[in-house]
């Protein structure tokens, strides 16, 4: 029904220039502490993350016959490196904070047989593009599971979507000593590199735990680490229901408290009441925009990368996070232009319905 798209993609995405300072987390994403000052944004690329068809092909057909052969890999094309989020390496940590409304969904610990080819279709649906923070060990490995999901992972890649590490084995880091730490990281990479033809540029800690000693090390190995700011608690219940309750709790009172008005969305694709829970999100996005419109405001501008959120590094100690996403206004207002179009359409089209 939203096929005609809340989603914008025709602008050529450009820098952020990011001016206010935020507090980076520790441990647990929600846990603020106090601000390290960062300097002026760089420009930064905006790039499309397709992946074509052909290059898939090909690289199927590289690995032959035999599927069994593990030694052969992917050489991943420039496309790919588009997916495996090449542009975002050496960035600040990401928050999720923005006072706009910009939204990021993203997905963690799959991929899941049962559950992320279903949220595939249903994200191809409505035209959102995510980032996805597979677990390394569910898409490596000889059984037939372990080789399905291994095709799934390249399926969301195929799809146009991220792929992040989310650790070999979602260990959470600050427990681990340094080589096991090391280990969980850098066997994720030997995986992707196997899988994709390259290792990730972002990460997602599992829980989101970190500490100055793990954002050095992965500072250290250019990744960008991407936390979140809504997070909708859907590893605790099992409803959709329950999920979108926590979402719009969490999403309103980012507002009241921090003035954020969008940010990251943290959801699980390995749940199918998340599947169900994404489809809930984003109808209700859709309807405040409706409601938004008809009273002049600034519309949610559902995002297909982290670009709006990406600050990279220049002189920063390890572990600084990003400040608040303050895109440039040229670029946010020309989006709002189309955006304003497309929703004026797509919410008077509801009322014959
Ligand atoms: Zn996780």
């Amino acid at each position: 029904m939203y096929a005609n798209g809340a989603i914008l993609r025709f602008f050529a995405r450009a820098a952020l220039c990011a001016s206010v300072v935020a507090g980076g987390a520790l441990l647990v994403d929600s846990t603020r502490s106090p601000s390290i000052a960062t300097s002026a944004g760089r420009d930064h690329p905006y790039f499309s993350p397709q992946i074509s068809d052909k290059h898939l092909n090909d690289a199927r057909r590289s690995q032959g016959s035999d599927s069994s052969n593990k030694e052969l890999v992917f050489n991943a094309s420039d496309e790919t490196e588009l997916g495996l989020g090449r542009a975002y390496k050496n960035g600040l940590v990401m928050s999720g904070a923005t006072p706009h409304r910009i939204i990021l969904f993203t997905f963690d610990d799959g991929p899941d047989r049962r559950t992320t080819p279903l949220l595939l279709d249903r994200l191809d649906a409505v035209g959102v593009k995510a980032v996805f923070f597979l677990v390394a060990s569910r898409i490596i490995g000889s059984n037939p599971l372990e080789r399905q999901q291994e095709n799934i992972a390249r399926e969301i890649v195929r799809r146009g979507h991220i792929v992040g590490s989310h650790t070999y084995e979602h260990l959470q880091l600050p427990l681990l000593d340094n080589e096991k730490a090391l280990y969980q990281v850098t066997e994720t990479e030997k995986v992707f590199r196997k899988v994709f033809g390259n290792r990730p540029w972002l990460i997602r800690p599992p829980g989101g735990a970190h500490s100055p000693r793990i954002d050095e090390m992965l500072w250290n190995r250019g990744y960008t680490t991407m936390l979140w700011n809504l997070g909708a608690g859907d590893f605790q219940v099992s409803t959709a229901e329950q999920v979108f309750k926590t979402w719009r709790r969490v999403f309103e009172r980012r507002e009241v408290e921090n003035r954020e008005r969008g940010g990251i969305i943290m959801l699980h694709d390995t749940y199918p009441w998340s599947v169900d829970a994404f489809q809930l999100i984003f109808s209700d996005l859709m309807d405040r925009n409706c409601q938004l419109l008809s009273r002049g405001e600034e519309l949610f501008d559902i995002v297909d990368d982290p670009s709006f959120f990406f600050q990279a590094r220049s002189n920063e100690l390890s572990g600084t996070v990003s400040p608040p996403a303050a895109p440039d206004r040229n670029i946010l207002s020309g989006r709002q232009v189309h955006l304003r179009r497309e929703t004026a359409e797509r919410c008077r089209l509801n009322t014959f319905q």
